[in-house]
């Protein structure tokens, strides 16, 4: 059985924390907590991206998939000869850098991506890639205040090193609490049926790549052996 708050179906038990965001309650809260603390610091934490709906996340991968969005390899350089690869071959470059629909840690209000407005150069937009929050990266205080001080506010890192699957993704943060609970939760048997109801670009494939899929991107976060 498909639980739908798991896979981004569902979002009526998530609360609203400003500028069209959605959190659970005790990730709002625990977050709200460490945005004051940090604030209190100097270092005004803002969200680019918090809940996000399985429509969302289709968008997203069926505009990649079809060579709509540019797919980056490994070294952020954009793919040029993307409708001669694979299906397969897309899935895995895709999936570096996106969630597969039904699969991204944002389905469950636990997750978020976050940077400081403040810090941002004039004129400059937000990226969202690592040499932002590298050490001399424009980011770089909010990055070491992070170090120092979310596991004191519950949150971890799920992207903190590249284990071969997601790309490392300094931004992303996660309230452990209750994300593990939705992890724990989540089956590949239930993103099976959830794709066979719901399709997206690359279906088959997909359905065949599944438990590989599930092994190196879905479950493979840093610290799991850990969690
Ligand atoms: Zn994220």
């Amino acid at each position: 059985m498909i639980r739908l708050e798991l896979v981004g179906l569902d979002s009526s038990a998530l609360c609203p924390v400003g500028s069209g965001h959605f959190l659970t309650l005790k990730t709002a809260h625990a977050f709200q907590q460490m945005a004051q603390a940090a604030q209190n610091e100097g270092i005004p934490i803002a969200i680019a991206s918090s809940y996000r709906s399985f429509d969302r996340q289709s968008l997203i991968w069926n505009r990649k998939f079809r060579g709509e969005a540019p797919v980056f390899d490994s070294n952020s350089i954009a793919i040029n000869n993307w409708h001669q690869l694979s299906d397969e071959a897309r899935i895995f470059f895709i999936l570096r850098w996106s969630a597969l629909p039904g699969a991204s840690r944002h389905h469950w209000g636990t997750d978020l991506d976050i940077y400081a407005s403040s810090l941002l150069p004039p004129g400059q937009k937000l990226q969202l890639i690592s040499s932002e929050y590298d050490e001399k990266g424009y980011f770089g205080i909010l990055t070491q205040w992070l170090d120092e001080h979310m596991h004191e506010f519950g949150f971890f890192r799920p992207y903190a090193t590249d284990q071969g699957g997601v790309a490392p993704e300094p931004w992303h943060i996660s309230y452990y609490e209750e994300a593990v609970q939705f992890q724990e939760l989540l089956t590949v048997e239930m993103l099976e049926e959830l794709f066979i109801r719901n399709p997206v670009d690359g279906q088959n494939t997909i359905l065949q790549l599944l438990p590989t899929i599930w092994e190196r991107f879905i479950i493979n976060i840093f610290g799991k052996n850990s969690l």
